[in-house]
């Protein structure tokens, strides 16, 4: 005889069965891409040319915001992706540079530098290690992987070690960057995160992409006389690549591979190659097949942080053929992984967003040539006649431990152990000396930091930058336009490529996309920064916010 279920039985695993299918708000997958270097009016200034399946398609239907900063300096890559993912400023996570000096151990320290671990998946024997340790606050990929209690799969990929692992978080299922080092640019981990890389990423490495990606010779997309959006390809502004005689195209990769080779780093070029990021891609598909990204129950996100934006811009400058090239097959990359997530996870079933880690500085001679005010810091001039200074009010001592390119770092243990000298007085009378040389705008000491508030303007930043037991004794900002040069002998119109870091709107505004499952279309002018991201990402999935995030998300994407 058959047996009847119970009736409440029945209504229930109906009830959420239909709750399973229907209602579940949340996308099965979230795609966060972060652009390297990415100034938001790429996303205008190359439209024309962009296809449709790219940016265009984000922008088509999904939402930009107009007015997007970040919000603290530098404006560096580690801070960056920290800031993205963690949702609060360097004076909460701590990663106030790509690196920065350490008193204790009197060197500088990079981001992610973990002497307690090693790469993992690298050709010969690794010799170092990275890990997200000195990241002090949690990431919403920390929170995803949290609040699904570890169900939730997070994978996070780039070039950059930094633009896998901060992103990452503390405890992603998986954070994977290029090695050119110790392998012909494998994809490697490190054993932060796991003792072998998973056999889909070996299968990967094994098929020698990177070789083959090599051998090929960079033309532009189309006709390069077509390139009316940017500067005549032949200039005085752009570096010249080793192995190449000008600052042209083409560049045939084949050749200048033999240079690189002579000199031991031939898969380094690799971050020059436009498919470089097409090769990103392909790896983050095989994450997505492989991972079973967006297959389970729970949301899962995977990270992209494409890297060659950043390295081609610091080449050639945002003005560049060479850069809007990089940018067209960008473009294109970007169409491949879309048409990709609408197969494997379903076409409104993912949220995508895009954003950058910082923009550009014009290239300072260009700037120069048009009368646009810039120039160069001479920091070490700067640092010898500090020193003068120094030497002649408080003593003949090296009072200077450490001066940077924001910091200046005063010898702690000479002024505790130097009788009648006194930390804040140092510090004041630096500051105050510093801050009567040219084009240095602010010069706060690191007592002002603590004590007083700054609401507005490039003092907030610093203020946003600044982590009281990383940071130095005094902090500079310069003069719009100008960068640092460690070339005494430096002028403005020697500058060839460019670089980032400062307090301005070419180095702040970037763009911030959304796209896909619930996101509405449409555009805001409001001004909003890059820290928004990750509570809005809380709310979207919801989930709590993560330790320091600004409790601000973006109000617009939940606006019906
Ligand atoms: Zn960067
Ligand atoms: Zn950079």
């Amino acid at each position: 005889m058959k047996k009847l279920l119970p009736i409440f039985l029945l209504w229930s695993i109906s009830a959420s069965v239909l709750v399973a299918q229907t209602c579940n708000p949340h996308p099965k997958l979230v795609v966060g891409i972060v652009v390297d270097q990415m100034r938001f009016d790429y996303l205008e200034r190359y439209k024309e040319k962009y296809g449709e399946g790219g940016f265009k398609r984000i922008l088509g239907g999904g939402f930009s915001f107009k007015n997007a900063h970040f919000d603290y300096v530098p404006t560096e890559t580690a801070p960056g992706h920290s800031s993205i993912y963690t949702g609060t400023t360097p004076s909460v996570h701590g990663i106030i540079g790509n690196s920065w000096f350490d008193r204790y151990q009197n060197k500088s320290v990079e981001n992610i530098e973990d002497p307690a671990v090693l790469l993992v998946g690298t050709a010969q024997p690794a010799t170092r290690g990275a890990s997200p340790v000195n990241l002090r606050a949690e990431t919403i990929t920390d929170q995803l992987r949290w609040g699904s209690n570890f169900h939730s799969k997070v994978i996070s990929v780039s070039f950059k070690d930094r633009g896998a692992i901060l992103p990452g978080g503390h405890t992603p299922t998986g954070a994977y960057w290029l090695d050119t080092q110790t392998s012909p640019g494998y994809f490697v981990t490190s054993s932060y995160y796991t003792d072998a890389v998973p056999p889909w990423v070996s299968k990967f490495n094994a098929l020698g992409k990177g070789n083959d990606y090599l051998d090929r010779t960079w033309n532009t997309l189309y006709p390069i006389e077509t390139y009316t959006e940017s500067a005549p390809d032949n200039n005085s502004y752009e570096t010249i690549l080793p192995g190449k005689s000008s600052p042209t195209f083409p560049y045939d990769f084949k050749a200048m591979r033999k240079d690189f080779q002579a000199a031991g780093n031939e898969y380094q070029l690799l971050w020059m190659s436009p498919w470089g990021n097409t090769m990103l891609t392909e790896f983050a598909e095989e994450a997505i097949t492989s991972e079973q990204l967006g297959k389970g129950e729970a949301t899962d996100m995977l990270c992209i942080s494409y890297s060659v934006t950043d390295v081609m811009g610091h080449s050639f400058g945002p003005q560049s053929v060479e850069v809007e090239d990089i940018y067209l097959r960008l473009d294109q990359d970007l169409a491949g992984l879309m048409e990709f997530l609408d197969e494997q996870v379903g076409k409104d079933e993912y949220v995508l967003f895009l954003t950058a880690d910082h923009g550009v500085v014009p290239v300072i001679s260009q700037l120069d040539a048009y009368g646009i005010p810039s120039g160069i810091i001479p920091s070490n001039l700067y640092k010898d006649s500090l020193d003068q200074y120094l030497r002649a009010r408080f003593g003949k001592k090296p009072w200077i431990q450490f001066f940077g390119h924001e910091y200046l770092y005063l010898n702690h243990f000479l002024i505790e152990h130097s009788e009648g000298a006194d930390l804040e007085e140092i510090q004041e009378a630096s500051a105050e000396f510093l801050r009567n040389l040219p084009n240095i705008r602010y010069a706060l000491t690191a007592s002002e930091l603590q004590e007083e508030e700054y609401t507005d303007g490039v003092r907030r930043l610093m203020q946003h930058g600044f982590y009281p037991k990383r940071s130095g004794d005094v902090f500079l900002a310069y003069d719009p336009g100008f960068m640092v040069s460690y070339n005494p002998k430096a002028t403005a119109k020697d500058i060839r490529g460019t670089g980032h870091g400062t307090a301005y709107n070419y180095d702040t505004q970037v763009p911030i996309l959304w796209y896909g499952k619930s996101i509405p279309h449409g555009t805001s002018a409001r001004q909003v920064h890059t820290t928004d991201i990750a509570s809005s990402l809380a709310v979207l999935l919801d989930l709590q916010m993560p330790s320091g995030a600004t409790q601000e998300p973006l109000l617009e994407l939940f606006e019906k």
